[in-house]
């Protein structure tokens, strides 16, 4: 295949290298399983990087959102609150817990919860005598949601915050590390986030004890006892001692890999803005956002084409790019359940899923690879407008 065609990832995993020191050091010290150095370690360094007491290494984010749901003791009967434009793991686990999901909008500013729709929910919500149990909320793509508006919002009526962060690691609010704001913080390691260890996932909070509860539930909740004896339900969600080792190898390079996606980032705004009909996803003020992926909005009106045409226009050029996420109040999983638009008559995740996409923003993507994706993106709406 030409190097013209060689395919353009959406977000492929980036090695630093430097994991096979961690990996060779589990390999030398047979600490391959269960758990081990590298795992109490890579605790440790995240830790004190999104500035929490503790954090527990497990699986995967989805695990994670599940454990803090169970900490929460959501169980049948129970409500939670979720972000509706995100991935559907951020909602799977209420659903493992037997709770009902209620989907909140999007706001224009973040893309994330609307503290508009969240306070109307909230408000109904006591008023029919069944306040949430908690609030998922959801940092979309990097970017951190209105967590002022939304903490404030929770403290009033006492509802505790899971923050699905597993898309905004390396992110700040505020100065402040996204995943820190809630009661509960999830990070996800899997292949295409902004660091993998291939899979797995973090729970991070200032609640020790509980935490402590976390590794206890994840480890099959094994009593204090030589014979295997068990009082409550558990799971089987610790990370492995060769995944933390790479997990501690990527940490090194966060830092890096954020500056690298927002290179990536500012290169697609400098050669995109001035194409009719494209914007890009917003950064709040106050807020520095990872930029996991670069995402725009093309008006099609505008630009003459359609989110789906200049998709296809990439696909065919071997570039993988993504529509937004399908909003979660949109799925035929949850059907029927409950939803709050940011107002009345103005759905913000449905208008993004319908003219949103995601492009190519892998930290290792070269320059030459940027230009074509710019150059596609281009020609399919620029064509369109001159031939029409
Ligand atoms: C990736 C992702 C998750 C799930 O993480 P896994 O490690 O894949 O289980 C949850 N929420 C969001 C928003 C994600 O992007």
């Amino acid at each position: 295949m030409s190097l013209q065609n060689k395919k353009i990832f959406l977000s492929p995993p980036h090695m630093s290298g430097n994991e096979m020191t961690y990996i060779q050091d589990a390999f030398d010290t047979n600490w391959i399983a269960p758990l081990g150095p590298h795992v109490d370690a890579f605790e440790k360094e995240l830790a004190a990087y999104a500035g929490v007491k503790d954090a527990a290494a497990v699986s995967s984010g989805t695990a994670a959102i599940h454990l803090a749901l169970q900490l929460l003791d959501v169980k049948a009967g129970d409500t939670v609150f979720c972000s509706s434009l995100t991935f559907v793991a951020s909602a799977n686990p209420i659903v493992y817990c037997g709770a009902r999901p209620v989907f909140i909008d999007s706001e224009p500013e973040t893309w994330n919860m609307s503290p508009q729709a969240l306070e109307r929910a909230l408000l109904d919500a006591r008023r029919e005598g069944q306040l949430p149990k908690a609030v998922i909320v959801v940092n979309l793509y990097g970017q951190s949601a209105k967590m002022d508006e939304i903490v404030q919002l929770c403290d009033d009526f006492d509802i505790p915050i899971i923050e699905d962060a597993a898309e905004s690691l390396g992110s700040t609010y505020r100065g402040k590390a996204s995943g820190s704001f809630g009661r509960f913080g999830v990070y996800s390691f899997n292949g295409n986030k902004i660091i993998s260890t291939s899979g797995g996932g973090m729970l991070v909070s200032n609640d020790m004890e509980q935490l402590k509860r976390a590794r206890f539930l994840a480890t099959q909740a094994r009593d204090q006892a030589a014979h295997y004896q068990h009082s409550q339900l558990g799971f089987n969600y610790r990370m492995s001692n060769v995944l933390a080792g790479i997990g501690r190898a990527q940490l090194e390079v966060l830092d890096e890999r954020v500056q690298a996606r927002r290179l990536i980032c500012d290169r697609y705004q400098e050669a995109l803005s001035s194409v009719p009909g494209i914007q890009f996803m917003p950064e709040l003020a106050n807020s520095r956002s990872n930029r996991w992926l670069t995402v725009i909005t093309i008006d099609e009106q505008e630009a003459g084409t359609s989110v789906q045409e200049v998709f296809a226009a990439l696909t065919a050029q071997n570039i993988e790019a993504r529509p937004v996420w399908k909003p979660l109040h949109l799925q035929p999983l949850f059907e029927g359940a409950l939803f709050y638009p940011h107002q009345d008559k103005e759905i913000v995740s449905d208008q993004l899923f319908h003219t949103g996409l995601c492009l190519p923003s892998g930290s290792q993507m070269t320059e030459d690879d940027q230009i074509r994706v710019i150059s596609c993106v281009k020609k399919s709406i620029l064509q369109t407008i001159h031939s029409s």
